[in-house]
């Protein structure tokens, strides 16, 4: 049966047992969004806004900003689409959004803080986001670092009636105070690519750091797993829709750490759905524990996939 179900999964994202996790794709272009539905993606839980703002002299018009979004809308009627506010800054500069140079892009004005440079920015994406609005569409800022980050960014959206306003976790000061940024935001989305950065400081884009970007380092489940019970306790959401994801054995675990929906490339759909209909949420969440006491990512994913049989 489970080999069966490795092979034949369709449909809407669940584990064995019935308990629907929800499958969504990272979209980066309207081209994207054509890979996402070819893929059965059940909505998009992250869609990068950076193509619109790059290559260009000045920002993009409103009514070019709402086709984008309403092209996404329209290509899952009656889905979630999470937009996510520009996420630029000294690592992927614009023109028209001068930053001065910074020693540690990484660390420098990028994300939700260049919109603290530029307010007008965020507002006219907000804007045209809410021209737009219908009940699936949901926001949410990247690099979110404190509680008054979430405050400010959330009321810019209730202020536009923007039906739901998230934050992502990328920042482990954040995933340390996920209770407190959800005392605003209506749902969190883990970016582990980040949160793996900032959390060992190491740098993303960096060869010789990459073995600290392995999201089976332990440090890193345990503040996927903070991030999930703080928005359980809070009755309220928690995504993950960076690239840890994508893979079968991890999304079985996140699924375990109470990880509530996942979103990923396109192309890792399918095998994401059929590692999550070959196991039950009870399977999951031994598989969670038992990667959580390991010391290290090798011994950690070794320990995950020791308790979901038919994984690679
Ligand atoms: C992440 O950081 O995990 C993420 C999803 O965002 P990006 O990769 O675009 O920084
Ligand atoms: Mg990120």
């Amino acid at each position: 049966a489970r080999q069966a179900a490795l092979s034949a999964a369709r449909g809407p994202g669940r584990t064995a047992d019935g308990q629907p996790v929800p499958l969504y794709a990272n979209v980066g272009s309207p081209a994207d969004l054509d890979a996402a539905l070819a893929a059965e993606a059940e909505g998009v839980g992250l869609y990068r806004t950076e193509f619109l703002y790059l290559d260009r002299t000045r920002p993009p018009s409103p009514e070019e900003q709402r086709r984008a979004y309403r092209q996404a809308l329209e290509a899952f009627p009656g889905g979630k689409i999470c937009v996510r506010t520009l996420d630029s800054g000294a690592d992927k500069p614009l023109a028209f959004l001068p930053v001065p140079a910074e020693p540690n892009p990484a660390l420098g004005e990028r994300g939700l803080r260049l919109f603290r440079r530029y307010p007008e920015v965020m507002a006219a994406q907000l804007d045209a986001l809410a021209a737009v609005a219908e009940e699936g569409l949901q926001v949410m800022a990247p690099m979110v670092a404190t509680t008054q980050d979430a405050a400010w960014f959330v009321r810019a959206c209730r202020d536009r009636g923007l039906p739901s306003a998230g934050v992502m976790i990328e920042i482990p000061a954040a995933a340390l105070r996920a209770r407190d940024l959800l005392a605003h935001a209506d749902f969190v989305s883990v970016g582990t690519n980040d949160l793996s950065q900032y959390a060992f400081a190491a740098d993303r884009q960096l060869g010789a750091v990459s073995a600290l970007q392995d999201p089976w380092q332990p440090a890193l489940l345990d503040l996927v797993a903070m991030t999930a019970q703080a928005a359980t306790r809070a009755g309220k959401p928690c995504a993950v829709c960076g690239e840890a994801a994508a893979d079968p054995v991890m999304a079985c675990v996140l699924a375990g750490l109470g990880v509530g929906s996942l979103s990923m490339a396109p192309s890792s759909l399918a095998a994401v759905r059929a590692g999550l209909a070959a196991h039950s949420l009870d399977q999951c969440r031994t598989a969670a524990r038992a990667a959580q006491a390991q010391p290290t990512a090798a011994d950690a994913r070794a320990a995950a996939r020791a308790h979901l049989p038919g994984l690679a």
